[in-house]
């Protein structure tokens, strides 16, 4: 399978915190990771290390096989990287169809505001994004008004607008209640699945961890201290250790024999 993100031996510190200590992963075509790990354990740095919003005091990011070190996140999107935000990056006042119209008009290079004339632009595949993440009926609606879970649709559809091969999804369902979460995540895992495209995700939520992941990689302090499917990761001692005495620990052990009954 080829590999559509390597990193290697990936480093950053913030003075004297190892925020990422020499992680390594890497990242098939189809394949939904999980990256887990208590606050403060790297995630978000490294997410941000792979994005470009960070450079890495050393190692190497590998995005289809080209090194992307150094790249500025609006490169590394050009090079096939979409992410969703765990802040909603929509424009309040546009409607639905013109937040992912944007997307459209900035992957083709065009500007970035919205005349009359590039109103007509992109329309087709524009809606074609927003039946899929399910949300077409509202395509006219501006997307301030939207519910919670509607706008993190139209954030999926837009972060999937340049036609990602690698997706990026920092907490995707932050603040969301769990039936929404739910159907959010098993939206994100068909479309993702149908398409071929590659998933790093981080949440809190274990059930969705472990409902949706091929496979989970888990960081604690800075450092990678376990990869593997998901039972193999549960039954990890280390782990254990790690959430022991945290509100994720029940769910291990929850999730841990619901698949054994
Ligand atoms: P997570 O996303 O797993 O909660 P982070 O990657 O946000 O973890 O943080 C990892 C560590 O790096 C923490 O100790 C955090 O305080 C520190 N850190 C993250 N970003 C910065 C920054 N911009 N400046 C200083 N320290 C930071
Ligand atoms: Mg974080």
């Amino acid at each position: 399978m080829p590999k559509i993100l390597e990193v290697q031996h990936l480093r950053k510190s913030f003075g004297g915190v190892r925020a990422v200590d020499d992680v390594s992963f890497d990242l098939s075509a189809g394949r939904l990771l999980a990256m887990i790990g208590p606050n403060g354990a790297g995630k978000s740095t490294c997410f941000n290390l792979i994005n470009g919003q960070l450079k890495p005091d050393s190692g190497r990011v590998r995005i289809l096989g080209r090194t992307s070190n150094g790249c500025k996140p609006r490169e590394v999107w050009k090079m096939g990287v979409g992410r969703t935000f765990q802040i909603t990056a929509t424009f309040a006042s546009m409607t639905v169809l013109e937040n992912v119209q944007m997307v459209k008009l900035s992957h083709h290079g065009r500007t970035r505001s919205l005349t009359r004339r590039m109103q007509r632009m992109y329309v087709e595949e524009s809606m074609e994004l927003l039946e899929l993440v399910g949300i077409k009926a509202q395509w006219n609606r501006p997307a301030g008004v939207l519910a919670y879970g509607d706008l993190k649709r139209v954030e999926l559809a837009m972060a999937l607008a340049n036609n990602p091969r690698l997706l990026l999804m920092d907490e995707p369902t932050a603040g969301m209640g769990a039936m929404e979460r739910t159907h959010l995540m098993q939206l994100t895992a068909d479309i993702v699945r149908s398409r071929d495209i590659a998933v790093l995700f981080t949440e809190h939520d274990m059930d969705v961890v472990f409902t949706h992941a091929d496979e989970i990689i888990v960081l604690n302090r800075g450092s990678l201290v376990a990869r593997g499917a998901p039972d193999q990761v549960r039954a990890n001692r280390q782990v254990q250790e790690i959430y022991l005495g945290t509100e994720e620990a029940a769910r291990l052990q929850k999730n841990g024999s619901e698949a054994h009954d």
